[in-house]
């Protein structure tokens, strides 16, 4: 124990050393020969919009100002793009910095949130920090058990956390099994619909013939559901730290008052604005995840491992023995991949859909490691 352990606050001691993916250097995934397939953290392997780019430069030449605290130009143009007013809209740097802040907003000693167990990790770590307990309902058949969230719900609870798709497994909540969860939700509660991966779902969704969301009929409607979308997956602005998240407009005033002044830098703003406007570079994602997610399934389950259906950028593999293992191998092989432990899942590992290139790295690695 060390000398500073009796002067944090409790519930800093209930977080648990959390390491994010193997962080690399840029030089490290250029597309040298020694280079690293950085498949573990689910980023886009298309880049940036290249407006994105140039909108980034631009804005360079303005950093001396800070940005503006409501980012209202993206606002405006989000709220409009989403048939919702500016007010309904709360632009955060990333989606994770706006859990943080919905936590801290409602949740505290005494009170709790729901979520599945084997979902996205920052809802424990947003959680415990607030001073709250996370309760974790067991995975159905792979996925989220509605039906066991909503029979958690107690009088205590204000947030349920509901990842559609499911980092890490890939599964999909349709939206009408999502409607009738709703309509059994108590008035304190609040469902925050987590739509990281929402542009590969509905792409998916359509391929499919399936309905994937309603979501933004709910704050239109005033329901208690906050929509998080971010420009960190399909629009490839992972490093820029950008999202948003879409709910009743009193209650988003809420959480901007408990958000960092100037939480959003001018660069993420311009970035944003520019991603959101180029529809082509979205549409080149998805079309390239879809077309690869599908070989890359196939090739796994060829080699014998189990793979579950993706509705997102990455693949949820039943490895079928000690995951760290796997992960350690690949890593001699310059692949890194997921292994899902510490979701509870020791022989699972999650693979981000790569490039075909790299997908055949990935594929050739877990082949000579296998055999
Ligand atoms: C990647 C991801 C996010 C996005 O996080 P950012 O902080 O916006 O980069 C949010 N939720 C889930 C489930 C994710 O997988």
């Amino acid at each position: 124990m060390g000398r500073f352990f009796d002067l944090v606050n409790d519930p800093v001691h209930a977080l648990s050393e959390y390491s994010s993916a193997m962080p690399v250097t840029a030089a490290q995934t250029d597309s040298t020969s020694a280079a690293l397939v950085k498949l573990n953290a689910n980023e886009s392997p298309y880049g940036p919009s290249p407006g994105a780019v140039a909108a980034m430069r631009a804005a360079l030449d303005s950093s001396n100002w800070y940005p503006d605290d409501h980012s209202i130009t993206l606002r405006q143009h989000l709220a409009k793009a989403h048939g919702v007013t500016p007010q309904q809209v709360l632009i955060a740097n990333g989606t994770t910095s706006l859990l943080g802040v919905i936590a801290r907003t409602l949740l505290g000693p005494g009170r709790n949130a729901i979520t599945s167990a084997c979902s996205f990790i920052s809802y424990p770590v947003v959680t415990r920090a607030a001073g709250a307990t996370l309760v974790e309902t067991p995975p159905l058949q792979g996925g989220y058990d509605l039906d066991a969230i909503a029979a958690a719900i107690e009088p205590d609870t204000r947030l349920v956390f509901l990842a559609n798709p499911n980092n890490p497994t890939g599964t999909l909540v349709d939206a009408a099994a999502l409607e009738r969860f709703l309509d059994q939700m108590p008035a304190q509660v609040i469902v925050v619909l987590d739509e990281a991966y929402y542009d590969y779902a509905h792409y998916f969704a359509a391929q499919r013939g399936i309905e994937y969301s309603r979501s933004l009929s709910y704050p239109r409607d005033e329901r208690n559901v906050v929509v998080l979308r971010t420009f960190s997956k399909a629009h490839g602005l992972a490093g820029i730290r950008v999202g948003y998240g879409i709910g009743p407009a009193e209650l988003m005033a809420y959480f901007e008052r408990v958000q960092d002044t100037f939480a959003v830098s001018s660069i993420a703003q311009a970035a944003a604005l520019a991603a959101a406007e180029d529809k082509a570079h979205i549409r080149f994602a998805v079309e390239n995840n879809a077309t690869q997610s599908h070989s890359l399934a196939a090739e796994i389950s060829k080699l014998g491992y189990p793979v579950i259906p993706t509705w997102t950028n990455f693949v949820c593999i039943d490895v079928g023995q000690d995951a760290r293992e796997v992960a350690r191998k690949l890593r001699g092989e310059r692949v890194l991949i997921r292994p899902l432990g510490a979701w509870g899942a020791p022989t699972s590992v999650r693979v981000t859909v790569g490039t075909a290139e790299q997908n055949q790295i990935f594929l050739h690695a877990l082949q000579k490691i296998s055999s």
